[in-house]
């Protein structure tokens, strides 16, 4: 006899999320939190990251567009280094060159180099070195994942890069991880692109947008913003969900696809 499947209703299940345990490692340190908790920190950062100056802004947005050879050793670096630069204006080739990369261990310098001198421009001459003008028209444009964002059109700038660095001021923007990618694979969250007609591919790559907008949609559904979607993901991906899953401990078993056809 067949085995009928049914689909996860988003709203029944992230409540159960909600309380799962996330230990993540901050400055050294494993700390634990319910996911609750670790949502209202990630609203704080977001507000508190609204508040920095127009320089300290600056320098993060950057250094998140160079993150594609991203690790937690390289980031502190590059942020410690930005910071000791101190303003827009002080930007220039005798202090951003491409050995400067090199000793703190980036792959690409050269890449980074004009990354840094574009993003610079980009800031000064299309958004008139203002964030609030900028993070306004990224918000209103949201839902297309504001694609025609001058930041992306500098070359090895690609949308995810250029995501995870609005998301760090805004809760419209994700930068969709691997921990997400299965969590939305093994619950068949999945399955909802053909309800939303979303093409997803073989291709990881050209799924990235699809899959942005599958968690749009979800969020929507579940109303809440993509960023507390995208966060309740990622932490319930970390902790129980990713790699090999710990499903005896799941507090979403009855609703999981992957689980019901076991
Ligand atoms: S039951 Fe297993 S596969 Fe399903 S969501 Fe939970 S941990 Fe993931």
């Amino acid at each position: 006899m067949n085995k009928r499947l049914t689909l996860p209703d988003i709203k029944e299940l992230l409540p159960h999320l909600m309380h799962v345990e996330s230990t993540i490692e901050v400055k050294n340190e494993k700390i634990t939190k319910r996911i609750k908790d670790w949502l209202n920190d990630y609203r704080l950062d977001i507000s508190r990251n609204l508040k920095k100056s127009k320089d300290e802004k600056f320098f993060i947005y950057v250094t998140h567009l160079l993150a594609r050879t991203s690790n937690e050793k390289w980031f502190s670096k590059i942020s410690s280094y930005f910071s000791s630069i101190g303003s827009i204006d002080s930007i220039n080739k005798r202090n951003i060159n491409e050995s400067k990369f090199k000793e703190m261990g980036y792959r690409f310098p050269n890449a980074a180099t004009s990354v840094v001198f574009r993003a610079k421009d980009v800031f000064i001459n299309n958004y008139e070195s203002d964030w609030k003008s900028y993070f306004n028209k990224a918000n209103e444009n949201y839902e297309s994942d504001f694609l025609e964002d001058h930041f992306l059109k500098i070359k090895y700038v690609k949308h995810k890069v250029r995501d995870l660095a609005l998301s760090i001021f805004s809760e419209n923007f994700i930068a969709v991880d691997s921990h997400v990618i299965d969590v939305l694979r093994r619950t068949g969250l999945i399955c909802y692109s053909y309800v939303y007609g979303l093409e997803l591919s073989t291709d990881n790559v050209k799924n990235y947008l699809p899959i942005r907008n599958l968690c749009l949609k979800l969020s929507e559904e579940a109303r809440i913003s993509l960023g507390e979607l995208d966060r309740i993901f990622w932490h319930f991906g970390k902790s129980i969900c990713s790699g090999k899953p710990k499903c005896n401990i799941c507090p979403i078993q009855e609703t999981c696809l992957y689980f019901q056809s076991k």
